[in-house]
This record gives C-alpha cells, sequence and structure tokens, in this order.
C-alpha cells in the first residue's frame, strides 16, 4: 500500500514513504518555499514596530547652520 499526501505549496501529489525526505513537501525547494513565506510574515509583523520607533537622527541639524 502506498500513501500518499498532497505537498502544502505546490498541491502535487506526494508518495509518503521513508524515502519522501521533503514530505509533506515534495522537495526541498516548496519545504524552504514554505519556511521562507512564514518568515517573510514575522518579518512584515516585526516591520511595523519600527514606525513605532523616532526616525533616524543622521540629518544635519538645520539650526545649527542658519543661526549663524
Ligand atoms: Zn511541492
Amino acid at each position: 500500500m502506498t500513501t500518499k499526501a498532497h505537498c502544502p505549496n505546490c498541491k502535487i501529489e506526494v508518495v509518503w514513504n521513508a524515502a519522501a525526505k521533503w514530505r509533506p513537501f515534495c522537495s526541498e525547494r516548496c519545504r524552504l518555499i514554505d519556511l521562507g513565506e512564514w518568515f517573510n510574515e514575522n518579518n512584515r509583523i516585526a516591520g511595523n514596530s519600527l514606525f513605532e520607533q523616532p526616525p533616524p537622527s543622521d540629518w544635519p541639524d538645520d539650526e545649527d547652520w542658519s543661526g549663524r
């Protein structure tokens, strides 16, 4: 008997046995793509918190030279 599953990434049919190294994914590539999407999702959430921080202060100080 052969157990089969569908790759969560590309939906291709994967034979689910000891040789199916990347199950439930069909290949390492699909597994990495899926992990990458998860990673990007986390980055987006983390990136939102950057807006709560003050802007970088590497701009020249206008008042310093205009006051002279
Ligand atoms: Zn796949």
